[in-house]
């Protein structure tokens, strides 16, 4: 089926490729998407607080994002059909942004980091619209730093404050926005400025 409930988390059950054409076709319609990449971690953060569950509960895709994940549906019969990570979907994300000239942009981690993170994406991806940056250490209920994200109208954005900020501040930002697929992705720029 499509969804499968792993410790009463409900994940997508779809493959990368398939997810991937269902959010670009979402992005080119300017649907409001919430992605949550799950790992065992972030799930079991979930299920020991009830607040931070409600906000997975209102995510239109939770992804799994770890091989314990994958284990425990096999487990109980329901096999998910494969992980995916929210570092392969970041760049299956901006592989699209390169095609379609998506406006893409990008909040969180040290400010060098996001900077040469934002340089080496944007020269991979040329044809991404890098609609801004800004680094992740804010106060989670920065309004006004909102207020200027969605003022640059993403395409895409990406949270990368770690968990659980990074789906608290889509949760509390996202009526903001007229459109927009937001996605945490953890360190991933840290990884990705090496
Ligand atoms: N971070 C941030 N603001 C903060 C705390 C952390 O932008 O107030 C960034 C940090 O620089 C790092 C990422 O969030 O890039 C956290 O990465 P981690 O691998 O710990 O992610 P998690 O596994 O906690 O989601």
């Amino acid at each position: 089926q499509r969804i499968v409930d792993v410790l009463s988390i409900p994940f997508i059950n779809t493959t990368k490729d398939q997810l991937v054409k269902d959010m670009n076709q979402r992005i080119s319609r300017n649907e409001k998407t919430f992605v949550v990449t799950a790992n065992p971690e972030i799930v079991e953060y979930a299920n020991a607080h009830p607040e931070y569950k409600d906000i997975l509960m209102n995510a239109d895709y939770i992804v799994p994002d770890g091989i314990g994940i994958i284990m425990a549906s096999k487990l109980m019969k329901q096999p998910l059909l494969e992980r995916i990570t929210g570092f392969d979907l970041l760049h299956d994300l901006l592989e699209l942004a390169d095609q379609h000239a998506y406006r893409v942009y990008f909040l969180g981690a040290e400010q060098n980091v996001i900077e040469k993170a934002a340089d080496i994406l944007q020269r991979d991806y040329p044809n991404m619209i890098l609609a801004g940056y800004h680094h992740g250490y804010i106060s989670v209920d920065d309004a006004e730093l909102a207020a200027s994200i969605a003022a640059a109208e993403p395409d895409i954005i990406i949270t990368a404050l770690g968990f659980p900020r990074q789906e608290e501040w889509v949760t509390l930002h996202n009526p903001l926005f007229e459109k927009g697929l937001f996605m945490g992705v953890g360190g991933s720029f840290d990884v990705i400025a090496g």
